[in-house]
């Protein structure tokens, strides 16, 4: 059959092939671990299983309405909400649409704002489905790179120079995924003091890992009301609950015209978010939250670990991740470097050389029997994301099989 041009020219996902290939090699018997998908690794939280088993029961199996269930919609706009204690919550359930998870939210947003031509800012390195989705849209990615001596915090002077007329959207993610980067509130003043003099630029912040931060609370995008206007945020209950499987993210906004456009699209599009992983959603955010702080704990003690090994591998450059759950070593040292004699790497290849991240990897995945993603992938091929959201036992050995993997370099 023919293939659209819309979709032949998008790329599949960097990080799911490379789940999906460690996770074939497994099925080969292979003893391959794999550090390059980001998902917790924990169980559901008791009381979130409990919630499924309430809603099959209670027959949860029916078309439900399409921006969301009113009780999920009414817990998801406290939950984003940014007003002090006294003031009114910045959002209301009517300033919420709930998808099939927050990749499917930014997706629809990106698809309601941008038209054929426009232009969109992707700071990089960034999250692998952005540019695929802005060319879905056919819009135009346009990206600025932030560096890792700047901590990979996008400036307000890159910000400026970057928007055009053709500039209607720019994308912002914090904490970053895959950097680990976390902006302060005063990183996203200045950024905000900029986008205020570019009425016509919209703004979506993609906040799913704003609950897995090690600096305290995370600054968030929604207690700036001078943009609320033209501000999307997402956030969904995949990352902070342990719940990717059941795929619930949402959007808010305060732009009634934009929740309108959105809701009309996804309509036609899926009907509703899965009743039951609604209702699951729902009690997760109604419920103790403290599963929550318990697993950040854990996150934090693994990124503690991580770099302390990271330490020891030679020719890794590392900055200790603020959030999220990756590490984002800068590989640059090993680029000229040549896969030992008999590596399975330099057969497949027919060279035994590494010129940049990709071939890292590849070279870290055949002979190193460990995954990690390419920072090729988010546009920082210089860099390597090494997921660390597993047990610390599989972090030693990992980071055990890459040092010794870079040791063999000649
Ligand atoms: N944004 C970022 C930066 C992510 O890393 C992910 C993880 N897949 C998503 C959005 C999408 O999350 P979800 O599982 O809710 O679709
Ligand atoms: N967000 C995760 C990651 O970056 C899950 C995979 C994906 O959706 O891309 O690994």
């Amino acid at each position: 059959m023919h293939i659209s041009d819309r979709i032949a020219q998008i790329s599949a996902s960097p990080t799911l092939a490379m789940a999906a290939k460690a996770a074939a090699m497994k099925a080969a018997g292979e003893n391959i671990l794999s550090m390059s998908l980001g998902e917790p690794d924990f169980p559901t939280p008791a009381h979130v299983k409990q919630a499924v088993k309430e809603a099959v029961d209670a027959d949860m199996s029916h078309y439900g309405p399409v921006a969301g269930t009113p009780g999920l919609r009414a817990v998801a706009a406290k939950y984003m909400s940014a007003n002090k204690p006294g003031e009114a919550d910045t959002f209301a359930a009517e300033d919420i649409i709930v998808s099939v998870g927050a990749k499917q939210s930014i997706c629809n947003a990106i698809e309601t704002l941008v038209g054929k031509g426009d232009e969109v800012i992707l700071p990089t390195p960034c999250w692998v489905s952005y540019s695929e989705m802005v060319k879905l849209a056919e819009g135009v990615p346009v990206y600025v790179r932030t560096t890792y001596e700047n901590d990979f915090i996008l400036t307000p002077e890159a910000l400026e120079a970057a928007i055009t007329p053709r500039t209607r959207l720019i994308v912002l993610c914090t904490p970053n995924n895959p950097t680990g980067a976390v902006y302060s509130a005063d990183q996203i003043d200045a950024l905000a003091k900029v986008l205020v003099r570019h009425p016509e630029v919209a703004v979506i912040a993609d906040e799913i890992y704003n609950r897995i931060c090690y600096t305290g609370k995370c600054a968030t995008w929604a207690s700036h009301s001078e943009l609320l206007d033209r501000l999307v945020i997402v956030n969904g209950v995949s990352k902070a609950f342990a719940m990717t499987g059941y795929r619930i993210g949402w959007l808010a906004c305060k732009d009634k015209t934009f929740i309108k456009a959105c809701t009309r699209l996804q309509g036609q599009q899926i009907t509703c978010a899965t009743m039951v992983a609604q209702y699951a959603a729902q009690k997760a955010l109604e419920g103790d939250m403290t599963c929550i702080d318990e697993m950040t704990a854990a996150f934090e003690r693994r990124r503690d670990l991580i770099i302390e090994l990271a330490k020891d591998v030679p020719g890794f450059k590392v900055r200790s991740p603020k959030g999220a759950f990756y590490l984002f070593p800068d590989v640059t040292a090993l680029f000229g470097k040549k896969a030992p004699a008999g590596s399975r790497y330099a057969a497949d290849k027919g060279t035994d050389l590494i010129t940049d991240a990709d071939e890292l990897c590849e070279y870290l995945l055949q002979d190193g029997h460990v995954a990690c993603v390419s920072g090729g992938a988010f546009g920082e091929p210089t860099c390597l994301r090494i997921s660390y959201a597993c047990s610390e036992e599989q972090i030693r050995e990992a980071m055990r099989r890459i040092r010794e993997a870079i040791l063999a370099l000649k």
